[in-house]
């Protein structure tokens, strides 16, 4: 027994979205609503389904003629057959997947129009102009999407009528131009072995069957890969009876919102685009008019949408995005959905429906995208003031720009010593170039991935960045940078959009961030649902600062190299590397160790009476001192220092810095440095309690791979611990072997931190620094389902921890667990550690995604607990 594949709306309530599609469920929903839909009928994705897989679905042709049938009886016309005074019914044929995707079907309007249907459609609107724009029209769509002609042929023979009668547009061809092109139409496709149909019922079957074939045409199937949609659902068809809009002043097309979705504010949102058919207001021929103007000339149509757009939101409790048809000034709902808004947007929304007793406070916390928080933090361009971009690359850093090009450190460090902000633009960026990064309001790069160094720095800090500028070439040390002919010199003043990517010339005026309050009142809602800690990874004071008042809880990464990087710090940094006395490196740390208590004190100071963890020296020594070729370049030119750096720069320098002498290795076999560090830690600490000061030090050693390198850690800061008392002492997890290892690690210390971005870097064996070149293609080919150094992967990565975590808890029942990668700030990423870790640390700008990612997924394990 074969089961039902077509519904009338009126019988569909119930039915899922999946078998429904999004439209067809959407429009059975309104109707239940009581709203006006035009009548129609859904052919389920099941049949769909049966019909890619044997390529025919017996019985359907009849299934469908049947409720046609009562489609007939419902508007009181014949399909494709006027009688009388009374024009034939035509419908429309619609796709609609159980997921919103572009790429499928279009739409085919006016559908079983003959030409005996022409007639009769003339007569029976008085309008011959009418009726045979009305079949052109389906002539076009039907040629194009279910005989598979180039839509330029039929724009080509538009034209030579346009031409032949001396005319601009479309409103000035005649009933008579029309009939013409019609027949010009009819003729072509029959000469190209591709008649049209004048039968309507062969005409539905083609269209039904053409719909069911795009879900599998290229561009939808890149897009299901592209946004992991499964391949196997299907596409539901709607056939529907027609409206129409193109039938004088008094009708028209629109799609309204019922709140702005771009700031969230409450009332209706639109545009209308009178005497016109649906796809007219896509195809931008003409500028639809804002909905807000029908208030003047059609005060009761506009009440009459209001009414609806109030209707829509009680319904489905979520802003909507709807279409709709105008006819003889009565109004048709055609289709609603969930409407796409701004991270702005959706704060508002979710906490005034809230607040208007619309949905809970806990379905507000869940509605909000947490990934999405940071871009709301920060200004962004004025659409309505940005002039056209000079160049696109891509959104690497949220937030908005302005500032005076500069191309190095020293540039940046000119400006900012003068109070102008600065934009610093390099070919791309490196370690070496951090003060710059810094000191700067935005970064461009020509070159490089979202996972870039720019990219990944840029986030870290807060600027806004565009990297991968494709067209932008730069020369440093020349200072300037080209963008097709225009030239681009130091101070040249540049705009930046690090969430579009776009670059401006000029000073763009900025939209300062807004809903501060709301966004506020939202995580008020969320925080009683979080049970893992947020910290930051913090380096600076300000940055300390700025997590705090975002709502960290403590640092869970504090950095120390950056400190190392500093301008006045270099020298001394480079007379460490160089020592070759044990007094010329004594004097070396001495002079380290004061700028290093400052900086510590500093920080747990504006972090006072919370937990701060530094990390000692982390990356190689090499990368302190300038580049190769530099160093080179100058020894030749007989410069002495440069020379002495030039032969340790090579001695010291490795093929794979990323696995060579850093971390742990390094603070072991330089103890010298080690030393310094926990000792500046712990002296400031003490200084700071004497000032009546609550400091929380823990200090953190990174890249472990066995446990006698942190039992030999341990043993060196117990020297100083023994002087000074002890204080939280951690090793980073990092590697595979650490994780692997945990059971033994985990005695000797009083916490785990996992770095993630090592981790996955080790446990896929990939730098980031290289990945770009093959990553991206990956994730778009399927073969990695997102990529991992945005993503924590929980099935490889995610393991590792799991085990290291449990193993570990079950030899030290006091070790404390967090995570401080690029992950901590990353919302599944986070979901994923919430049951499972004590905190998170994320990037200041990212602690507000973090504590709403962790109230989520707190709310969302007692929900599912509760069922
Ligand atoms: P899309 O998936 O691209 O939104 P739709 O199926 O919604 O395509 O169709 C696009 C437009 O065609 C609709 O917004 C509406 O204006 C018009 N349209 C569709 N069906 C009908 C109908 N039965 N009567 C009048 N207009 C229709
Ligand atoms: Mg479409
Ligand atoms: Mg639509």
């Amino acid at each position: 027994m074969k089961g039902t594949r077509v519904y009338l709306l009126s019988e569909a309530r119930g039915l899922s979205r999946d078998l429904l599609g999004g439209k067809g469920f959407g429009l059975v929903e309104m109707v239940w609503a009581g709203l006006p839909v035009p009548p129609a009928l859904i052919v389920t994705t099941e049949a769909c389904r049966l019909f890619l897989r044997e390529g025919a679905v017996p019985g359907l042709q009849e299934e469908v003629r049947a409720k046609m049938a009562a489609l007939e009886g419902l508007v009181g016309k014949r399909f494709g057959k006027g009688e009388g005074n009374t024009p034939p019914l035509l419908v429309s044929v619609r796709s609609g997947a159980p997921v919103s995707m572009p790429g499928m079907m279009d739409t085919i309007l006016n559908l079983g129009l003959t030409l005996e249907g022409v007639e009769s459609l003339a007569r029976a609107s008085g309008n011959p102009r009418f009726a045979w724009d009305t079949f052109r029209r389906l002539l076009a769509m039907y040629g194009e999407v279910v005989l598979r002609e180039r839509a330029e042929v039929f724009e080509g023979l538009l034209s030579a009528v346009k031409e032949k009668r001396g005319v601009q547009s479309d409103a000035e061809l005649t009933a008579e131009d029309l009939e013409a092109l019609s027949f010009l139409y009819l003729r072509h496709l029959e000469e190209r072995g591709t008649p049209f149909p004048l039968d309507p019922w062969l005409q539905l079957e083609g269209a039904i069957e053409a719909v069911f074939r795009s879900w599998s045409n290229p561009r939808a199937k890149a897009y299901r890969r592209i946004y992991g949609i499964p391949e196997d659902l299907g596409t539901a068809v709607v056939v529907q009876a027609m409206v129409y809009g193109n039938l004088g002043e008094d009708s028209g097309t629109g799609v309204g919102f019922t709140r702005n979705p771009a700031t969230g504010e409450k009332g209706l949102y639109g545009e209308y685009l009178r005497n016109a058919q649906g796809e007219d207001v896509v195809a931008g021929i003409r500028t639809p008019e804002p909905l807000s103007r029908l208030r003047e000339y059609a005060p009761e149509l506009y009440r009459e949408i209001e009414r609806v757009a109030d209707l829509l939101e009680r319904h489905f409790r979520d802003m909507q995005d709807f279409e709709f048809t105008v006819e003889r000034g009565r109004l048709y709902l055609l289709q609603t959905r969930s409407g796409k808004r701004t991270a702005q947007a959706a704060v508002r929304i979710a906490v005034e429906m809230a607040e208007e007793g619309l949905i809970s406070k806990e379905e507000a916390v869940l509605r909000v995208e947490a990934n999405a928080l940071p871009g709301l933090l920060k200004p962004a361009v004025d659409r309505n003031k940005a002039p056209e971009p000079i160049l696109k690359g891509l959104p690497a850093s949220p937030g908005a720009a302005v500032g005076h090009v500069v191309f190095s450190n020293q540039g940046a460090e000119r400006y900012t010593a003068q109070g102008l902000p600065t934009i610093l633009v390099r070919p791309e960026t490196t370690p070496e170039d951090i003060t710059g990064m810094y000191l700067s309001q935005g970064i461009l790069t020509a070159r490089g991935g979202l996972t870039s160094h720019a990219a990944v720095v840029a986030r870290g800090l807060g600027v806004p960045a565009v990297v991968g500028a494709e067209g932008l070439r730069v020369a440093p040390e020349e200072g300037r940078a080209w963008v097709d002919g225009l030239e681009i010199r130091e101070g040249d003043l540049l705009t930046l959009d690090g969430s579009t990517g776009e670059v401006f010339l000029g000073a763009v005026p900025l939209a300062e961030a807004a809903g501060e309050e709301l966004l506020q009142k939202l995580l008020s809602w969320a925080e009683p649902h979080r049970s893992l800690g947020v910290r930051a990874n913090a380096d600076t004071p300000s940055d300390a600062e700025r997590a705090r008042a975002f709502g960290a809880e403590g640092i869970g990464l504090c950095r120390t190299e950056h400190m190392f990087f500093q301008e006045e710090r270099l020298p001394w940094v480079r007379r460490l590397i160089l020592a070759r006395t044990p007094e010329e490196e004594a004097e070396a740390l001495e002079r380290l160790y004061a700028f290093q208590k400052e900086d510590f004190k500093a920080i747990l100071r504006a972090m006072d009476g919370l937990p701060v963890t530094v990390r000692l020296l982390d990356p190689p020594l090499h990368e302190f001192l300038p580049p190769l070729e530099e160093l080179r370049e100058k020894a030749i030119a007989g410069d002495e220092e440069a020379k002495a750096l030039w032969e340790r720069a090579k001695a010291l320098s490795e093929q794979n810095p990323m696995l060579g002498f850093r971390g742990i290795r390094l603070l072991l076999l330089r103890p010298g440095i080690f030393r310094m560090q926990l000792k500046a830690l712990l002296e400031a600490t003490k200084e700071l309690r004497e000032e009546g000061f609550d400091p929380r030090p823990e200090v953190m050693i990174p890249l472990v791979a066995d446990p006698k390198e942190a039992e030999q850690a341990r043993a060196l800061a117990e020297e100083l611990f023994q002087e000074y008392g002890p204080i939280p002492f951690g090793t980073m997890m990092e590697t595979p072997r650490a994780a692997l290892l945990a059971s033994e690690i985990a005695p000797l210390v009083d916490f785990f931190s996992f770095g993630t971005n090592d981790l996955t870097q080790m446990a896929f064996g990939l730098s980031r620094d290289d990945a770009g070149k093959f990553l991206p293609q990956y994730v778009e080919e399927g073969l990695f389902p997102f990529d991992p150094t945005e993503r924590l992967d929980e099935k490889g990565v995610g393991r590792l921890i799991r085990m290291a975590v449990e193993e570990g808890r079950r030899a030290n029942p006091r070790l404390k667990v967090g995570l401080c990668g690029e992950h901590g700030g990353e919302a599944r990423s986070v979901a994923f550690v919430a049951e499972l870790l004590d905190y998170t640390s994320a990037s200041p700008f990212r602690v507000l995604t973090a504590r709403l990612a962790a109230a989520q997924a707190g709310l969302r394990s007692r929900k599912y607990a509760n069922t």
